[in-house]
C-alpha cells in the first residue's frame, strides 16, 4: 500500500476503507476484519455515522488474530457540527476513542465548517494534538475561505482537507488553495456514490485496461495525488478498489476524465451547510 507523508511527517495509506451509511452491527465488524485482512491499513469513520463500536470491534479482532498491530493501522474519526465548542470537542474525541476503543486516533477530522464556530474546535483539536492524543489534525468540506480563516489564528496547520471529489466535481479552487499550504486533499464519495460507475467515458477506459470502471476513477485519484475511501460491503468490489497499480492513465485520459467535471455534488454544499443534528 502506498502512504502519502502529511506536512507533520505522518505517512497515511493512500486508499482507505470508508464506512459511511454502514449500519452498527456484526456485518460492519466482518467486513472491517475482511478489508484488514486483504490489505487496508486505513479506516475512515466519524461519530455521526453511528458505527465506530464495531469498527473498534472489528479492529480488535484483526489485532487479536494477528493480522495487523495497531500501530500499522490508520484511523480517522469526524466530530460532528453539534459539538465544535472546545470542551464539546474534547468530549467528542474521548467518546470517539471509548466508542472505537482505542488509545489514541492516527486522523481527528472537524467534519463541517459549520457558520462561525470552526475556530473553537480547531484550538481543542490543537490542544488534543500538542498532548499527543492523535497523530494528526485536519478538517473536512473546507472551503478555500474557511481555511484562509482558520490558517490566520491555527498554530497547526490542518495535514488534511477532506471534500467530495470525483469527475463531476473536480474541486480546482478548493484543490489550488490545499496545494498552495501543503494541505493533503483526501477524496469522499469517490465514486459519487456508485452513480459514475456506467458513465460511457469512464466505461470506455475501463474496456481499455481491462479494469472495472471504479478501478479508473480511483487510478485518477491517486494520480492526482489525491488520498481516495472508497466504501463497499461487498467483498470483491473491497479487493476490487486496492488493486490500482497495474495500470496507468495516459495524461489526455487524466484530463479527459477532469473535464467531465459539472461542479455537481451528490452532498451539501459546505456554505449552506450548518444543521445540527
Ligand atoms: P462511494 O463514492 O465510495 O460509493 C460507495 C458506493 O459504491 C456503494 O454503493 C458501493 O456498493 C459502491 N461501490 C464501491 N466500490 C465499487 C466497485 N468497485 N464496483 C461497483 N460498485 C462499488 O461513496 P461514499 O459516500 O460511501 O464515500 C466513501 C467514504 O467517504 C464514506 O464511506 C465516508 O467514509 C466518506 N465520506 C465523508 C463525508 C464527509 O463529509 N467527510 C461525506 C460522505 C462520505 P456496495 O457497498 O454495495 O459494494
Amino acid at each position: 500500500m502506498n502512504r502519502v507523508t502529511l506536512n507533520n511527517g505522518v505517512e497515511m495509506p493512500e486508499v482507505g476503507y470508508g464506512v459511511f451509511r454502514v449500519e452498527e452491527g456484526t456485518n460492519l465488524e466482518n467486513a472491517i476484519v475482511k478489508a484488514i485482512e486483504m490489505g487496508y491499513r486505513s479506516i475512515d469513520t466519524a461519530a455521526i455515522y453511528g458505527n465506530e463500536k464495531s469498527v473498534g470491534k472489528g479492529i480488535k479482532q484483526a489485532i487479536a488474530a494477528g493480522v495487523v498491530t495497531r500501530e500499522e493501522l490508520f484511523i480517522t474519526s469526524k466530530v460532528w457540527n453539534n459539538n465544535l465548542t472546545f470542551e464539546e470537542t474534547i468530549a467528542a474525541y474521548e467518546d470517539s476513542l471509548e466508542k472505537l476503543d482505542l488509545a489514541y486516533l492516527d486522523l481527528y477530522l472537524i467534519h463541517w465548517p459549520g457558520k462561525d464556530r470552526y475556530m473553537e474546535s480547531w484550538k481543542a483539536l490543537e490542544s488534543l494534538y500538542k498532548q499527543g492524543r492523535i497523530k494528526a489534525i485536519g478538517v473536512s468540506n473546507f472551503q478555500a475561505h474557511h481555511l484562509e480563516t482558520l490558517l490566520e489564528e491555527a498554530e497547526v496547520k490542518p495535514v488534511i482537507n477532506q471534500i467530495e471529489f470525483h469527475p463531476k466535481l473536480v474541486q480546482s479552487e478548493v484543490r489550488g488553495f490545499c496545494a498552495k499550504h501543503e494541505i493533503q486533499v483526501e477524496a469522499w464519495s469517490p465514486l459519487m456514490n456508485a452513480e459514475l460507475l456506467t458513465h460511457p467515458v469512464i466505461v470506455d477506459m475501463a474496456n481499455k485496461y481491462q479494469k472495472s470502471t471504479a478501478q479508473v476513477i480511483l487510478r485518477w485519484d491517486v494520480q492526482h495525488g489525491i488520498i481516495t475511501i472508497p466504501k463497499s460491503m461487498t467483498e470483491s468490489r473491497m479487493k476490487e478498489n486496492l488493486n490500482l497499480y497495474d495500470f496507468e492513465l495516459t495524461e489526455e485520459e487524466m484530463t479527459q476524465l477532469d473535464s467531465l467535471n459539472e461542479n455537481r455534488r451528490s452532498g451539501p454544499h459546505p456554505d449552506e451547510f450548518d444543521f445540527v443534528i
